[in-house]
């Protein structure tokens, strides 16, 4: 509860962004102090660590700055999950509904192998719209999904309970709830 109080106090509330009504969680506070940055990324290895993870998936964009050092200090490999059309290699693509159409993400389908477990990493899970769409990504890759960690669940939109399908008895790990 400690490093969650910690955790917390470096997370910056933004009314009204990116649009009215929404209550945004801004993590730059946390990545400028580093003590906090230390623990956190501290905090997710160890979760790559206990599940037996064999590689670190971040989704873009706050999850490529989360996922990385959590995969140096966990000793194991980092993997991008990309907006499509980023990837400059042979991809799989994954479509998703969002509130108003749809996104797409891609993974280079030669940094996954099968019999990899991944951990995924993200900042915030909201919908879990994303998380699933990776999910998918990574076990049409023929890897397994070790564990999803996120820093925040913001837990009024039932992410949750839309993962628990795809997550198929996969922990989700998140530190902190609001
Ligand atoms: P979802 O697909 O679960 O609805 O949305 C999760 C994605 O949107 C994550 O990649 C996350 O970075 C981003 N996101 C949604 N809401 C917030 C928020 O309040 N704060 C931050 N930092 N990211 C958010």
């Amino acid at each position: 509860t400690d490093i969650r109080e910690l955790l917390l106090s470096r997370i910056r509330d933004v009314p009204d962004y990116p649009e009215q009504g929404v209550m945004f969680k801004d993590i730059t506070p946390l990545l400028a102090d580093p003590g906090a940055f230390t623990a956190l990324t501290d905090a997710l290895a160890e979760i790559a660590a206990n599940t037996g993870a064999t590689k670190v998936v971040g989704l873009e964009a706050r999850g490529f700055i989360l996922g990385a050092p959590v995969a140096v200090r966990a000793g194991l490999g980092f993997v991008p999950v990309r907006k499509a059309g980023k990837l400059p290699g042979a991809t799989l693509r994954q479509a998703y509904e969002l509130e108003y159409g749809s996104a797409e993400i891609e993974v280079h389908a030669e940094d996954l192998d099968s019999g990899d477990r991944v951990l995924i990493v993200d900042d915030v899970l909201a919908t879990g719209g994303t998380a699933e769409a990776a999910i998918h990504l990574i076990q049409r890759a023929g890897a397994e999904v070790s564990a999803l960690a996120v820093l925040m669940e913001l837990g009024f939109l039932d992410g949750r309970a839309r993962l628990e399908p795809a997550l198929g008895g996969a922990p989700l790990e998140a530190l902190l709830q609001v």
